[in-house]
């Protein structure tokens, strides 16, 4: 384990970080430092790179030119990132806007899966803390079930104790409320406000903006693949600076 022995030193830091799609410049001289306990939200129009950016994080996309660190391992561009990129798969969690559960396992499968296989804890370790972690998130009750018999709002649920059955450092959310029926976005957000209350790292994309003037340490507005402006969100939401910030607030408050 590469865990800092400071704890003040970022958990994540990007420096003039490039990303290409073939001709397509998405991510452009992203430079973002997150230090633990912070909750930053990205905010963007469609389009504008916000995935991009997050799954650059935990490797899911290579990168071209920069430098990402993450809790002390290096991603190196061009997808040679070796061990490190095991270790930050297995340090970060992350939730989708499709849930992605196992649709063949039961709920208390799903969440006991990844710290037997790769934490190698005994079936009843995991047991204890999948137990523990779906009464957290409200859903004890659903343990036998399988996804498909839940709602929307259980099943990103369940997603959030399975990424934090991996003890994560770092969770890394993408619009976890997007296809959820309007009724069942509260008790997901609600899940995410306790988990920021707890002290959990998290960078979150949203276009809750309401959900992220609440619990958001800081606010990021990407344009076009760039940092347009980032500030706490009273400065964000009452006086963005940057008029591109300010007409795409115009668009979504
Ligand atoms: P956002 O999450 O802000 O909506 P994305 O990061 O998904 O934006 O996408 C940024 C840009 O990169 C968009 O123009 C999108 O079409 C493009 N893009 C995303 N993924 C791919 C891909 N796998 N191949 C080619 N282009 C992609
Ligand atoms: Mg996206």
């Amino acid at each position: 384990m590469t865990q800092n022995a400071n704890s003040t030193a970022p958990i994540v830091r990007m420096e003039r970080v490039n990303k290409h799609f073939g001709s397509l410049h998405v991510l452009k001289e992203i430079d973002l430092t997150v230090t633990p306990g912070e909750v930053v939200v990205i905010i963007g129009a469609s389009g504008s790179g916000k995935s991009t950016l997050i799954r650059c994080i935990n490797g899911l996309e290579e990168f071209q030119g920069g430098q990402i660190e993450v809790d002390g391992n290096e991603l190196l561009p061009n997808g040679k990132s070796g061990r490190a990129l095991q270790r930050i798969r297995t340090e970060v969690g992350m939730v989708f806007q499709q849930f992605n559960l196992f649709p063949h396992l039961s709920v208390l499968d799903n969440v006991i899966l990844a710290p037997m296989k790769v934490r190698g804890w005994s079936r009843a370790d995991a047991l204890e803390t999948a137990e523990r972690l779906l009464a957290r998130v409200g859903i004890s009750d659903q343990a036998r079930k399988y996804p498909s018999q839940l709602s929307g709002g259980q099943q990103q649920r369940v997603a959030l104790a399975r990424a934090l059955a991996m003890e994560p450092r770092l969770m890394l959310f993408d619009e976890p409320t997007s296809a959820l029926d309007p009724e069942m976005i509260g008790e997901v957000l609600d899940a995410m406000r306790e988990l920021a209350r707890e002290g959990m790292t998290m960078i979150i994309v949203t276009h809750e903006m309401g959900f992220a003037r609440e619990v958001a340490d800081r606010v990021i507005y990407i344009h076009k693949g760039e940092i347009a402006e980032q500030a706490p969100p009273e400065q964000i939401f009452d006086q963005p600076t940057d008029e591109r910030t300010r007409s795409f607030l115009a668009r979504v408050l």
